[in-house]
């Protein structure tokens, strides 16, 4: 099956800028990218800022139709209620996200998210019209014992367990030793388990939503290492730390080619 995906460049700000470093940043990202629209017109570029700056990004987007979409970096499991400090899916909707990033390893790590957290969170999402970027990946201690395509496959099998249909889904394979370590995946080691990660979905989920669906690398992305990833052919695009909050090297990324 033939199915063009439109590479994804989606920068992951982690708790890095407030509202109004996100303002002159979002401006500053988007005239980089219009400077050189002729390189952009088929990527899709993502940013992920903290909750507190969605409002300001959705007011830049969308008063100067900037072509940037944005989303968040986690979401309740909930959909309203008692649960303090918790956001619900139906909340970034009506800020117009259209993704949101699910079981990042800092929030497995940090916060304890199991498998079963992460996947009741794909369906709050799902429910709520955003778009999951479903995040897996091995520590190097996996690696070692397991190989590196088992437990991302696993973890993604977990977090899709009772989705149905043909969900639109985005998964990011950050191996947990590559992220803000310098030291990043091979693209063979990225394809290898990005084909994995492809066929787990076509068995979950048929053909065309493994044919349609965008498959990330992450970890230590940087403008000297993204060609290499994007000439795989299972690697839709990156998820992007560090780098994704330089305006420069970002849109350097995005002109990957
Ligand atoms: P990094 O982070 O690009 O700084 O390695 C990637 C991520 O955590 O999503």
């Amino acid at each position: 099956m033939v199915t063009t995906r439109t590479p994804l460049m989606a920068g992951n700000w982690k708790m890095n800028l407030d509202h109004l470093q996100a303002i002159a940043f979002t401006q500053k990202l988007a005239w980089a990218l219009k400077d050189a629209k002729h390189d952009f017109d088929d990527v899709e570029v993502a940013i992920f800022p903290p909750y507190t700056d969605l409002r300001s990004v959705q007011t830049l987007v969308d008063a100067d139709k900037l072509s940037l979409s944005y989303g968040a970096q986690d979401v309740s499991a909930h959909d309203s209620g008692a649960y303090t400090g918790e956001i619900s899916g139906a909340f970034l909707s009506a800020l117009a996200c259209r993704y949101v990033i699910l079981g990042h390893s800092e929030r497995r790590t940090l916060h304890a998210e199991t498998d079963e957290v992460v996947g009741s969170k794909v369906k709050a999402a799902l429910k709520h019209g955003l778009v999951p970027v479903i995040c897996v990946g091995e520590t190097s201690e996996d690696l070692e014992k397991f190989g590196a395509s088992a437990v991302p496959v696993a973890q993604l099998k977990a977090a899709l367990e009772g989705v149905e249909g043909t969900p639109d889904l985005v998964v990011a394979y950050e191996p947990v030793w590559a992220i803000g370590s310098g030291q990043a995946a091979t693209p063979e080691q990225a394809q290898t388990v990005a084909k994995a990660l492809r066929d787990a979905l076509e068995e979950l989920l048929g053909e065309s939503v493994a044919a349609a669906t965008r498959i990330l690398y992450g970890g230590s992305v940087k403008s000297d290492n993204i060609a290499g990833f994007m000439r795989e052919p299972d690697v839709d695009g990156a998820l992007i730390g560090g780098a994704s909050l330089k305006v420069d090297e970002f849109s350097a990324i995005a002109r990957f080619r």
